[in-house]
C-alpha cells in the first residue's frame, strides 16, 4: 500500500547539465526578445524556469507587458533548441541516484514524482539522456504554478487523482539541493531531505533548517530508511 509521496527535484539533485543548458537559454530569449538580459551570469539554482526568464529580461530592461506577450514562443523555443542540442554526455547523474532510484521503484509503499522549476518538456528530455525518465510517472513543473511553493500542492492532487490515495505532511518527502527546496517542503509540512550535490555546502543548506541534510545520496540504504521511517516529528 502507498504510503510516501517521495518528491525530487531535477538540477543539482538528480543530475547536473553542463553550460548548454544556459547557452541554449541565451540563444533563445535573444531569438525572440532580442536580448538574453543577465542570462549568461544569472544564478539560476533552485528557481522555476518562467521567473528565471523575467528576473533576467527585467534586467536587460524589458517590461513585464513584453516579456509575457513573447513568453509562450521563448518557452517553445527554449524547450525545442534544449531537445535539439542536448547529448548524454550533457548531462551527469548524481553520485547514488540510479542505486536510489532502482530501490526506491521496487517499495510498493512509495510513489515516486518530480517536484522541479524546470518546464516539463525540458525536464523530461533531461531525464531521458540518462535514462531515469520512467521512473517518475508525473510531476509538478514550472508549468503548472507560478512558484515553487504552489508545486507541493500540485504533486499532492496529482497524485491523488493518479492513484487516489491523499498524502499528508511528512509522508511527503521532498529532496532537493537548494534553499527554495526546503522551504516549498515547509508549505505542505511536508519533510525535507536537503542535499549538497548542487551549488550549494552543507553549511549553506544548514542555515535554511531541513529536516535532513546529506552531503550527497550516495549512501543508499540510509537514505531509504529516512525515507521509508520518516513520520511526523
Ligand atoms: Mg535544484
Amino acid at each position: 500500500m502507498l504510503k510516501k509521496l517521495v518528491l525530487f527535484d531535477i538540477d543539482g539533485t538528480l543530475l547536473s547539465v553542463n553550460k548548454i543548458n544556459r547557452s541554449v537559454l541565451v540563444d533563445a530569449l535573444t531569438e525572440v526578445y532580442g536580448t538574453a538580459g543577465s542570462a549568461g551570469t544569472h544564478n539560476f539554482c533552485g528557481k522555476m524556469d518562467s521567473v528565471i526568464f523575467y528576473e533576467v529580461l527585467l534586467s536587460a530592461g524589458l517590461g513585464e507587458g513584453e516579456i509575457t506577450e513573447k513568453f509562450e514562443r521563448a518557452k517553445e523555443c527554449y524547450i525545442e533548441r534544449f531537445r535539439q542540442s542536448a547529448r548524454a554526455s550533457d548531462v551527469s547523474l548524481m553520485l547514488g541516484i540510479p542505486e536510489l532510484l532502482q530501490e526506491l521503484s521496487g517499495c510498493s509503499e512509495v510513489m515516486l514524482a518530480l517536484l522541479t522549476g524546470n518546464f516539463e518538456e525540458s525536464g523530461r528530455h533531461k531525464l531521458l539522456l540518462p535514462e531515469i525518465n520512467h521512473y517518475f510517472p508525473f510531476g509538478a513543473f514550472a508549468d503548472d504554478a507560478p512558484s515553487r511553493n504552489e508545486l507541493p500542492a500540485v504533486a499532492v492532487a496529482k497524485a491523488y487523482q493518479l492513484t487516489g490515495v491523499q498524502f499528508f505532511n511528512h509522508d511527503i518527502i521532498i529532496i532537493g539541493d537548494t534553499e527554495h527546496d526546503i522551504a516549498c517542503a515547509r508549505v505542505v509540512n511536508a519533510k525535507s531531505i536537503a542535499v549538497a550535490t548542487g551549488n550549494y555546502s552543507t553549511e549553506e543548506l544548514k542555515k535554511h533548517h531541513p529536516h535532513v541534510l546529506y552531503e550527497n545520496l550516495g549512501r543508499t540504504d540510509v537514505v531509504l530508511g529516512e525515507i521509508l521511517h520518516s513520520s511526523i516529528n
